[in-house]
């Protein structure tokens, strides 16, 4: 297998796009696909700030190394979550993201939950009602809300998260096997800023998983390879299996019906009545926009551990 632009080996071969390249031109390569969907949908501009949140996987760190490349304005927020799976998954985490902002010498946020409410997110979803089973709903909802909040105090125009396309089937799969049509429409490579809530952008939505591997390999981008302990048998994981069968049989399937939708819902397939999201006001606490009547989800989380009689 040869690289198209110059005969040299290839070190991938993209059956989607016919194409297979070596290192150098997937280098390349790669940076421009992104800077095309940047700019395809209006995600940012370079005047604008952008705070990228960083796991310290794979794709959060390419997302970082390449909007940094392409000359944006990103500092990135990592949120120690205190998870660890008898591999110290958090502070192994922690330790990618501190060592490549500090070699790339990059503005790093960093929020520890335990030192901010005195418990780790496995505690907290533990002695909450929501923490039944794994810490997910609990983990999900604080990271969003710690995501926003630091982006609004600190003056970010805009949240970048490090999804892929792979990611972005799966839930858009999910979806509409159950017909979402809230989920549907709020799903896409930007959600516009709304009522206290920052802008949300997903450069890597067009990229396929197994590119976002190779760059950051090929880049020798040091990331954690150990997914969080808590993902094993998460619904996502089957339906990125499934939709990896499709591909294997049918190479362009995902991007296919990634992009499909977005046309679709462009054209007003799932044009919602006025009356489908709650309107959004600061929580009484916070100051942070909800859409629940009083407390947002976050300051009644706290309430309810800190509460006399709270499970231990
Ligand atoms: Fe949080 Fe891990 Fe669940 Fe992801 S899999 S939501 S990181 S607990
Ligand atoms: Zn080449
Ligand atoms: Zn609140």
């Amino acid at each position: 297998m040869k690289c198209r632009l110059c005969g040299a080996k290839a070190v991938i071969q993209m059956r989607q796009h016919k194409l297979a390249l070596c290192k150098e031109h997937f280098l390349d390569w790669l940076p421009v696909q992104v800077e095309r969907a940047i700019q395809k949908y209006r995600m940012v501009s370079y005047q604008e700030r952008i705070l990228v949140a960083v796991s310290g996987g794979k794709d959060s760190l390419s997302l970082w190394d390449l909007l940094h490349r392409l000359g944006y304005q990103a500092d990135g927020l990592h949120i120690y979550t205190g998870i660890d799976g008898g591999r110290a998954y958090a502070s192994e985490s922690l330790q990618r993201v501190e060592r490549f902002a500090a070699a790339r010498d990059l503005k790093l946020h960093l929020v520890n939950i335990a030192e901010e409410t005195g418990y780790t997110i496995p505690e907290l979803a533990a002695r909450t009602q929501r923490g039944r089973g794994k810490p997910c709903s609990v983990c999900g909802m604080i990271k969003r809300h710690v995501m926003n909040r630091v982006a609004r105090r600190e003056g970010y125009d805009v949240l970048a998260t490090g999804h892929n396309l792979d990611d972005e089937v799966a839930v858009l799969f999910g979806n509409t096997l159950s017909w979402s049509v809230e989920y549907l429409l709020r799903q896409g490579p930007v959600l516009p800023a709304e009522g206290g809530l920052v802008r949300k952008v997903k450069p890597l939505c067009r990229i396929y998983e197994r590119e976002t591997a190779a760059y950051a390999f090929l880049r020798g981008i040091d990331y954690l390879r150990e997914d969080c302990p808590f993902s094993s048998g998460a619904t996502s994981i089957f339906y990125k299996q499934l939709w990896s069968q499709l591909e294997h049989e049918r190479p362009g399937a995902k991007l296919s019906f990634y992009l499909s939708f977005l046309e679709a819902r462009r054209a007003g397939l799932f044009a919602a009545p006025e009356t489908i999201r709650a309107a959004l006001h600061p929580c009484p606490s916070c100051g942070q926009p909800t859409s629940a009547p009083d407390l947002c989800a976050y300051c009644r989380l706290l309430e309810r551990v800190k509460a006399p009689g709270a499970p231990r």
